[in-house]
């Protein structure tokens, strides 16, 4: 039978969901790998009317990885931006976002920050003083108010998923569901198709998945996420994902110096100096640490 071309459009377990043409498969691997991850281009043999195998992945553009507690440790293959969606309020933390922007610099991936809520004026101040890091190491920073000024948020971030493979990633009360929602208003129906051909009704609706925009490209959702995986980057790899470290490098006393206590370290010598923030070194710091935890 002939081979057909799809994007996995949804993840779920061993299940999943390719769109062929505008329609959806259900796809399964062939024994039990689980190495296929939303945003796939993919090889796909037709296996009854409404199923089919798996036969090939092509090569990703990038591929981002979820933290070890889920089945399969892949996020999203392909996608080219990364919005995190922090608010005014509830208070985010800063070390998803610093750990969000490591993964995207080790992985390819352009990051950007969304700050929503800006209709809770009296957050404001402390809040723009917080992505004020973010900005000043080069991420750009979109402001935005899902609730307050649906219009001119849409025509804030539309633009900037045009043509794009987006996902959009933040902890919980950000406000994400609600750009979600903007974003693709036929969200919420696409979501019950999903889950009803991906899951045979039972309603699971906490699966990774990815939807077509009207504008060309992508927006991939993924409910529950909380944490990347970055095990598996090198010490020289987290260096260079601190982007802020780079003009500093090639300064330290030696040549090896992991930039964590050693004497004469041009990292440590910008974080006293200012130029360096400290909570981002701190993170570093603990990248370094989990990353030598790690057995592979
Ligand atoms: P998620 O958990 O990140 O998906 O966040 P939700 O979209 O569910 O939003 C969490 C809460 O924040 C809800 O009560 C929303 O109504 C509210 N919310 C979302 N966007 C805004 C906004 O721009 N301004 C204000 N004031 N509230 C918002």
């Amino acid at each position: 039978m002939k081979e057909m071309l799809g994007t996995i459009v949804a993840a779920h377990g061993r299940h999943y969901l390719a769109d062929v043409d505008g329609r959806m498969l259900q796809c399964v691997t062939r024994g039990k790998k689980t190495n296929v991850a939303v945003g796939d281009i993919v090889h796909l043999k037709r296996t009854s009317d409404d199923q089919a195998v798996i036969e090939k992945i092509d090569e990703r553009k990038t591929l981002l990885y979820r933290s070890d507690q889920y089945k399969s440790k892949l996020l999203a293959a392909n996608v080219t931006r990364l919005f995190i969606v922090v608010a005014t309020e509830p208070g985010f933390t800063d070390d998803l976002v610093s750990r969000a922007l490591v993964a995207c610099e080790a992985a390819g991936v352009e990051a950007h920050l969304i700050l929503n809520k800006t209709d809770v004026e009296a957050q404001l101040p402390r809040a723009r003083e917080r992505v004020k890091v973010y900005a000043d190491l080069g991420y750009p920073v979109h402001e935005v108010s899902a609730k307050r000024h649906p219009e001119q948020t849409v025509a804030t971030l539309a633009p900037l998923l045009e043509g794009q493979s987006s996902i959009l990633i933040g902890q919980s009360g950000m406000g994400k569901s609600s750009l979600v929602n903007l974003l693709v208003p036929e969200a919420d129906a696409a979501v019950r198709e999903i889950s009803e051909a991906l899951d045979a009704g039972k309603h699971t609706t906490t699966f990774t998945r990815l939807y077509k925009l009207p504008g060309g490209g992508a927006l991939i959702d993924s409910p529950g996420f909380q944490e990347f995986g970055l095990y598996h980057l090198t010490e020289g790899m987290l260096e260079r994902a601190f982007v802020e470290f780079g003009p500093h490098l090639g300064g330290c006393k030696f040549y090896n110096c992991r930039h964590l206590a050693e004497p004469h370290c041009s990292i440590l010598q910008a974080v006293e100096d200012g130029k360096i923030a400290r909570m981002r070194h701190d993170l570093y710091k603990q990248l370094v640490h989990e990353s030598s935890q790690t057995l592979y």
